[in-house]
Parts: structure tokens; sequence; C-alpha cells
């Protein structure tokens, strides 16, 4: 048998979803010597001791059994009190069981996307967005239904924005759900309470869940965090929220987020956890409890350093007077045009053998992307000094 067979003899799902643009630009510069990779979303810290530290605590206490399905009770009962000292108000309450422990936000968007959308059902995404969406819609046999985002606004104000009446057009009998990612990767895109607003409407006229990415809510340039729709629900609403430990407390390798979702589809989560993954290894669950606990500090230090990073680059592209942004509010990506650049994986090439920078190309995140560059400005500010230095370089010369 040759491997054609094998692959003629699997699930068209699995075939469906798209190889990474990301992964093929980072496997192309992989190994160079000298280049600044800015092309994951992940930022150059590594976890702090203090989380890591309470892992080997709990391999040395021999806390290597199954674990509970839906989390343990404490990192639960972490969660639920973290999120009402970010996200809680007079009237607005978290209770940990509102929450199901993940192997990372992926995983929480797996889960979210099994329970709502299957076959034959659309799901309503602005876009340019996380790959991730609508690979996971596809694996699960679902078809993703992209409504562009704009950049708008006079230079040096531009800002993306989602035109609502596009989404309403965009609703057919066939949709099931809309997923919004505010703060968003790759544009920074961050919904304000009326945009919000707005989506929640629709959602509650067509009757359409909503799937919350908000995993970016704390890493917000404007205030304490972003806009949330936990600020503007009640608890009819149909709101699923995807969150994560990785970005905010340098965690991406760890594994760990959560789904935050009403009690009452405990029972159904608790199975898809059992039916995937089994569950979260206890010592990873018990760093991250101490993580949200004890990890302030830490989130402002990495902001500081962000706010840092992200001017040093956006004053080197407006400079360059050949990029065409907006400043993010939220999340750690610029997502960038630059004059002249029509295709955004060629571009991202040769921005690596000729300025020694790794970006991921636009064209990764949707047809939507396409002539833009996505640019993660979480290092440190020195070495992202360096970057934009050779960019606005290459730009000069491009
Ligand atoms: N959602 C968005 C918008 C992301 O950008 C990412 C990671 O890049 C995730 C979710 C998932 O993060 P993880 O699976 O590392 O927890």
């Amino acid at each position: 048998m040759t491997s054609a067979s094998f692959l003629n003899a699997i699930r068209p799902e699995a075939l469906g979803a798209r190889q990474s643009g990301i992964v093929e630009l980072f496997n192309y510069g992989r190994g160079r010597q000298g280049l600044i990779p800015l092309w994951v979303g992940e930022g150059d810290l590594p976890t702090p001791g203090f989380i890591a530290e309470e892992a080997r605590r709990a391999f040395d206490a021999g806390e290597t059994f199954y674990t509970a399905q839906r989390g343990l009770p404490a990192f639960r009962e972490a969660i639920a009190a973290y999120m009402a000292r970010c996200y809680g108000a007079p009237g607005r309450s978290f209770t940990p069981d509102q929450f199901f422990v993940t192997t990372g936000g992926m995983h929480a968007l797996q889960i979210a996307i099994r329970m709502l959308a299957g076959p034959g059902d659309e799901v309503i995404t602005p876009t340019p967005s996380w790959p991730n969406f609508e690979a996971a819609l596809t694996i699960s046999g679902a078809s993703t239904v992209c409504v562009a985002l704009e950049l708008a606004g006079a230079a040096d104000q531009m800002r993306w924005r989602l035109d609502p009446e596009r989404v309403e057009r965009a609703i057919t009998p066939r949709t099931r759900a809309l997923v919004i990612n505010s703060p968003g990767n790759p544009t920074g895109w961050t919904a304000s309470l009326p945009e919000l607003e707005g989506l929640l409407a629709l959602a509650r006229k067509h009757g359409l869940w909503i799937i919350a990415d908000e995993i970016y809510g704390r890493i917000y340039f404007e205030g304490d965090r972003a806009p949330s729709f936990h600020d503007i629900m009640t608890p009819e609403d149909r709101i699923l929220f995807v969150q994560t430990m990785s970005k905010n407390w340098a965690m991406t390798g760890w594994r760990v987020g959560w789904l935050e979702a009403p009690a009452e589809l405990g029972p159904v989560i608790e199975n898809l956890i059992q039916y995937s993954t089994s569950g979260v290894a206890t010592p990873t669950q018990r760093a991250a409890a101490i993580a949200l606990e004890q990890g302030e500090d830490f989130l402002a230090s990495q902001l500081t350093r962000l706010r840092a990073s992200r001017d040093v680059l956006c004053a080197a592209l407006s400079a360059s007077g050949r990029a065409r942004f907006a400043a993010p509010a939220g999340s750690f990506y610029v997502f960038c045009a630059f004059d002249g650049v029509a295709d955004s994986r060629a571009t991202a090439m040769r921005i690596v053998n000729e300025a020694n920078v790794g970006l991921a190309p636009g064209s990764a995140f949707g047809p939507d992307g396409e002539g833009f560059m996505r640019i993660c400005f979480a290092r440190d500010p020195a070495s992202m000094s360096e970057a934009a230095a050779r960019l606005a370089k290459w730009l000069a010369s491009a």
C-alpha cells in the first residue's frame, strides 16, 4: 500500500484542516543565526519560578494519579476567585461549577465547538482570525463564515472595526454561533462595550451561541482589562468563554486553560473532557492555581515590557512611512500592511533572508489577511528595538 492510499482512506474532515502558514515560515527560518523570531504568539520569558516550583512540589508529594475530569476543585475555586476579582461586579458572581479545566485554550475551543457545531452548521467569525478557529470547525464538519474586519481611520489613528450589519447579513438558518475573539489575534481588534452589546443583541435575536475567546483580555493597554461579554450578559445568555493560562503567565508549554459555561452543561463538558484528554495533570493545575492567586506582579511586569515593545515597534513602523496598521489596544500583535506587498508568504520569506526577522504572513490568518504581516511584540524592548530597526531598514530598501 502506498501512503496515498492511506490518505484516501481517512475522513475528509481530518484532511480539511490546512497546514499552519505560521509553522511553514517557522520551519523555513528555523536555525538561522541571529534571527529575531516574531512569528509565534508567545513571549520570550520562561514561566516564573514560583509557578514552576508549585508543580515540582506536587510531583514530590506524589500527585501523579488520574485527576478530576472537570479539574481539581481547588483550581476551579481559584479560577472563580480570579474571575470575581477581575470581572466581578455588584450582582455578578462566579462559582466553581461554571469552570472546566482544559488542555489549554485550544482544547476549550474544541469542546465548545463539539457542543455547538457539526456537519451542515455554519459559524461566523470576524477575520483575519486565529487560524485554529476555522481548523477546529473544519475538523468538526462545520463551515466557517468570515466577516472581514476593516482597517479604517486617519494615519496614526487607525483602528480595526467590525460592521455589525455585515455580521447580520452573514447569518443564515444554518448559523449556530459567533466566534468573537477580542482582543483579537492577529489584528489586536478590541471590541468596545457598544460593539459587544451589538453582537450580543444579534445573538439573542437570532438564537445564536457566542464563543467568546477573551484570552488576551488582560493584555490590554487602555485600562485594567478589555471590555468583556461578562460586562453585559445575563445568566440566560448562551455564551461559552475560552480561557488559557498560556499568555498572561508565560505558560504556553504547560497546556492548561479553561472553558467557562453555564453550570447546566457540566455533565456534558465533563464527558467531552473524559473522552478527549481525560483531564489535565494535577501538578499543572496546582501550578496554574498559584499563578492565578499570586501572579499579578508578574503580569504587571509583562505589561510594562509589552507596552514598551509595542511603542518601539509602532514608532518605527510609523516613521517608515510605508506601513499601514492600527496600534493595538490589546493583545501582543501588530497586523501591518507594507506598501507594495501583495504576497505575504513570499514577503515573510524575503524578510527572513534579507532582514533576519521572522514574521507571520497575513495569509496564514485567512484570505482577508493577505497583504499583511503579523508581528508579535512579546519580547524584551531591546531586542524589539533591534528587530524594528532591521524592519525599518528593510522597508527603506525594499
Ligand atoms: N485563542 C487565541 C486567540 C489564541 O491566539 C491562542 C493561542 O495563540 C489560543 C486561543 C490558545 O492558546 P493555548 O491553546 O496555548 O492555551
